[in-house]
């Protein structure tokens, strides 16, 4: 099948709309006809280079469609399934996914959850194998993946919305309700409210947290914050977050979460928590970056620092469980999802993320 996809190549800067052949699905696989694709920081790690991915690649993993095909050994999907993928594609069999750490499983990259060499590759462009960003390469009309990726999900959830849920939402939430497992009455601190901050933030107020602290470097981001949640919010540019957050809660937060990615910003939110709290790292940081922690107030103050991928999810519950809450009313999806562009202005969205737009911008695709 012939589609058309984002993609990375060599020797040019940026994205590139171009064509792309995507291959039959294996016995394991799904080929879905894609509905949208949220544009996740990660993605500009990508096309910036701090995640450089082999070239060429088809962007974009935060990504739901509708069941295209099979392949003969799949009986979990049908045609006309609604689904959303997830980056935290697991085998079922190795160390991590024996401890049920699924979102950790060691054999991600390889087969039968990709393709053995010996085979021809899912994807090629121009004739060379094309790379499906981080197993997924969303940023298309369509995309194959190994069944382990996807999850179905009820045909009552817009598309578009259920897009978010694979990774910038279930991120968010997934630190607060599967790592942190925030109770009522703790205090949450969330640095960085784009799409992934905005989620965590729904996630503490559902669980009861009290305050809730926002913190951005935007007022629009930090107004939206308070519609979904937040009870304090605190613009860094002009105030100083550390000093402030520790004054409104009496000497430090029982949860700070960093939702950016920045090593800066991920060695305030240690400075944020009480003594015996903990700090959840949870932005893509650049690879070759490191932070600086002082030992001696680590140990003194009992200082837990935690990093979380993909927040520590199981998607396939985590996913169903967050339409229903979608569905429910208590889960506002619909000002996360604030721009719905064309393939042709994915790369003007990744311009708008830069600049710090407000939530999170998806391509549709018709
Ligand atoms: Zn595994
Ligand atoms: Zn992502």
């Amino acid at each position: 099948m012939e589609v058309r996809a984002g993609l990375l190549v060599e020797g040019t800067d940026g994205l590139t709309v171009g064509s792309v052949t995507v291959d039959d699905p294996a016995p394991h696989e799904v080929l879905v006809r894609t509905a949208a694709c949220g544009l996740c920081r990660s993605d500009l790690h990508g096309l910036e280079g701090t995640l450089r991915p082999p070239l060429p690649s088809v962007l974009g993993h935060e990504a739901s469609g509708i069941v295209e095909a099979v392949g003969s050994a799949v009986s979990g999907f049908a045609p006309g399934d609604h689904v959303v993928a997830c980056i935290s594609r697991f085998c079922g069999a190795c160390p991590a996914c024996a401890r049920h750490e699924t979102w950790l499983c060691q054999r991600r990259d390889q087969p039968p959850l990709s393709r053995p060499e010996s085979s021809p590759p899912r994807l090629t462009h121009d004739g060379l194998p094309a790379d499906p960003f981080l197993g997924v390469g969303g940023l298309a009309e369509a995309f194959l993946v190994h069944e382990h990726s996807l999850v179905r999900v009820s045909k009552d959830v817009p598309l578009d919305i259920a897009a978010l849920l694979g990774c910038g939402v279930l991120t968010g939430y997934g630190t607060v309700v599967n790592r942190a497992r925030v109770r009522p009455g703790e205090s949450v601190v969330v640095v960085g409210c784009g799409g992934v901050g905005l989620s965590a933030i729904q996630a503490a107020a559902l669980a009861g947290a009290s305050p809730i602290i926002a913190v951005d470097l935007h007022d629009h981001a930090l107004a939206l914050a308070s519609e979904l949640g937040a009870t304090v919010t605190i613009n860094a540019s002009s105030d100083n977050p550390v000093k402030m957050v520790r004054g409104l809660t009496a000497g430090g937060a029982d949860h700070a979460i960093e939702a950016i990615g920045l090593p800066g910003t991920m060695e305030d939110v240690v400075d944020m928590i009480r003594p015996g709290g903990t700090a959840y790292l949870i932005g893509i940081a650049p690879i070759p970056s490191t932070m600086e922690l002082s030992a001696f107030r680590l140990v003194w103050f009992n200082r837990g620092v935690q990093g979380v991928l993909m927040g520590a999810n199981h998607f396939r519950r985590d996913i169903p469980e967050l339409v229903d809450l979608y569905l429910a009313g208590r889960l506002d999806l619909d000002r996360l999802l604030t721009d719905r562009i064309p393939l042709d202005q994915a790369s003007a969205g990744f311009d708008a993320m830069r600049s710090g737009s407000l939530g999170r911008s998806a391509v549709v695709f018709s």
